[in-house]
């Protein structure tokens, strides 16, 4: 899997969007705990949606 799906999926996921096609849950966490860069990505993109919902954006 690449990294900028697992991006996609991760950003959809905080979202609470369905995940894209052919992505699962299982592969996802797999990546994520392989791959140092996605895991602070995943990281970011949660502390980013949280901070978005206490300004009343997004
Ligand atoms: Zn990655």
């Amino acid at each position: 899997m690449h990294c900028s799906e697992v991006r996609t999926a991760l950003s959809a996921r905080i979202d609470g969007e369905a995940p894209p096609p052919g992505v699962t849950g299982v592969a996802l966490e797999a990546h994520v705990r392989g791959c140092a860069d996605c895991h602070r990505w995943g990281e970011r993109a949660r502390r980013l949606k949280v901070l978005a919902a206490r300004l009343g954006v997004g």
